[in-house]
């Protein structure tokens, strides 16, 4: 099944492989020649002739530059075969894991994922190249020899045979003990990247925090797992090569005594003699290098177990067959359930909503309420548990994928950038932006003025995930982002908090330009900066509670004023 899979990897190839196959096949046939001169060798030296002197130097010069040209031709187009594979399969998991639904990075960490696109394809290129290379190579060399020895004496060669029953039984545990060794080795490489760039990434936290040694603990238990698997791996392969080697070796003795016996000295010349011998022998290198290359492949399989695993693992539902041309905005919940898991417990309990082309509803309500996770519903990050979404009447999941995200656009509490220029930024996806756009975008957002005093204005990098940028310039680039992308549909999650009062008054300012004509859902703590909106919602552990305008709501004395008054207070 594995073999399979990983053999359709290299089917585009097969020419190359074609190729390594016969040079591998021409590098086994010369080396095997080396047993037959052997024999001419001995026979010549007892009846010597005048031709025999130059024809036995040529054949030695002949026969090395034909393995010269075998090895090449097999080493190079297998790396060929291998890189190519390795290549294909990085980039198809890779891919994969672009489309991967939401709930699947919430169950698995980014050093685990990131590990697969490094360590664990190496191990899989290690598995192509190497192995297959000795594969090839010395296994075609034992098949020549075993050839070889057939045609010189069949019988003895079945004696010799004999041992090899007992040499696959060895092989064959130490495969299956190498896998699952690998697979523990590969995890717990995984568990050393997770940890680390935790660590690394949290460097303030954990300095503030003096938890520098409870971060050298755990990254030394990571670390401390992948030595111990390491180790067994090393032990299992350090008892196995001995224990093939000391078979190998019975199993000439054997032959060797047979061979002497005076029944079959008499049968055969002393050139066949050490032609068989040599053959045999030659046999002991090639089966040595097969049982230590064991390891490389279980390796490799067990590694790429792991990522048919992953490619296995099934895409974003996109089953939709609608392609909006540009949305109206108009939204509608539909007694919607969610909950993030079968066994976790509802988040959202029946929300029922109907949002008209252009509102601006705002949604307010404590921490943990499930506003976000409502507004995560919009782009298809979560699928409702039950009830259903629709936008200007078709149901969410009519939609085409793409096209419906390209019609939302999202602001929220955590803003990602990308180590690249500002202006990459803010058309983050668009190729060759229209330089205008961005800056138009950077303005609506309050975000030009800063951008211009940068050194390099828009062609300044902003680091990792914009360490170089403050948190409120961050959530303007965000902004400025989302005013670039000019979708019909806008969110809103919490897009303000990171701003002071002064700059979150411009973005007021420019969010109630860029609402008009679209239908905008805001999340907000601070009550100041919503007061305008079409619409209120209060919500409350998964439940709107309370809806209406700013001012029906403080007349109502409910929740609202409640935190209203509470916030009052406070500034
Ligand atoms: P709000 O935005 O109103 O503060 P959220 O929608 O973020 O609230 O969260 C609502 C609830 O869902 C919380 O109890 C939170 O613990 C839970 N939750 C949020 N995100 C996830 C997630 N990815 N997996 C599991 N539970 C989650
Ligand atoms: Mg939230």
């Amino acid at each position: 099944m594995l073999y399979k899979r990983l053999l359709g990897y290299v089917k585009p190839f097969w020419k190359s492989f074609l190729v390594a196959v016969i040079g591998y096949g021409i590098y086994a046939a010369s080396s095997t020649a080396l047993a037959e001169m052997m024999k001419r060798l001995i026979d010549g030296i007892q009846n010597p002739d005048a031709s025999f002197r130059l024809f036995l130097p040529l054949f030695v010069v002949v026969m090395f530059a034909t393995r010269g040209v075998g090895t090449f031709l097999g080493t190079y187009f297998m790396s060929n075969v291998a890189r190519n594979m390795v290549h294909m399969l990085r980039c198809d998991v890779f891919n994969h894991m672009l489309r991967l639904p939401g709930s699947y990075f919430d169950n698995h960490s980014s050093g685990h994922l990131v590990s697969r696109v490094t360590y664990h394809v190496e191990q899989v290129t290690g598995a192509g190249t190497k192995a297959i290379t000795v594969l090839l190579q010395e296994g075609l060399f034992v098949i020549g020899l075993l050839c070889y020895l057939f045609w010189t004496n069949w019988m003895l060669t079945l004696l010799f045979l004999a041992v090899t029953p007992l040499i696959g039984g060895v092989v064959s545990y130490t495969s299956k003990r190498f896998r699952r060794i690998s697979r523990r080795l590969q995890r717990s490489m995984g568990d050393v990247t997770h940890v680390a760039s935790e660590a690394l990434t949290g460097y303030r936290v954990v300095r503030t925090h003096g938890a520098e040694t409870y971060e050298q603990e755990r990254f030394r238990a990571a670390s401390e797992a992948n030595r111990r698997q390491s180790l067994k791996e090393a032990a299992t392969k350090a008892t196995s090569t001995p224990v093939i080697q000391i078979l190998v070796a019975i199993s000439l003795a054997i032959l060797v005594w047979f061979a002497m016996s005076p029944a079959l000295m008499d049968n055969m010349t002393p050139g066949e003699f050490v032609g068989f011998i040599t053959a045999a022998s030659l046999m002991a290198k090639p089966v040595r290098s097969l049982s230590e290359i064991n390891n490389t492949i279980q390796k490799g399989l067990a590694a790429s177990g792991e990522l048919f695993g992953l490619l296995d693992e099934p895409l974003e539902p996109d089953e939709g067959t609608v392609v909006p041309g540009r949305l109206e905005g108009r939204v509608r919940f539909e007694n919607v359930h969610f909950a993030y898991g079968e066994d976790k417990p509802e988040v959202l309990k029946g929300i029922d909503l109907d949002i008209r082309q252009g509102e601006m509803i705002a949604i307010v309500g404590r921490s943990g309420g499930g506003k976000s996770t409502l507004v995560g519903l919009l782009p298809r990050f979560y699928y409702p548990t039950a009830g259903r979404i629709l936008i200007d009447g078709v149901p969410l999941n009519d939609y085409e994928l793409a096209p419906l995200r390209q019609q939302i656009a999202l602001v929220s509490q955590q803003v990602t950038l990308f180590n690249a220029t500002i202006a990459d930024n803010i058309a983050y996806g668009v190729s060759n932006p229209d330089r205008s756009a961005v800056e138009a975008a950077a303005r609506a957002a309050y975000a030009h003025e800063f951008i211009e005093r940068m050194s390099e204005g828009y062609d300044s990098l902003v680091g990792d995930n914009g360490v170089m940028l403050s948190g409120g310039q961050r959530q303007r680039m965000a902004i400025a982002r989302a005013i670039f992308k000019d979708s019909p549909i806008l969110i809103l999650d919490e897009a303000t908090s990171a701003l002071d009062t002064e700059s979150e008054r411009y973005i007021q300012a420019a969010l109630e330009e860029v609402c008009k004509g679209r239908t905008t859902l805001v999340i907000a703590h601070r009550l100041s900066t919503i007061e305008r909106a079409d619409r209120i919602l209060v919500m409350e552990q998964g439940e709107v509670i309370e809806q209406g305008t700013h001012n029906e709501l403080l007349e109502r004395g409910g929740a609202y004023a409640a935190l209203y008054q509470l916030q009052f207070q406070e500034a």
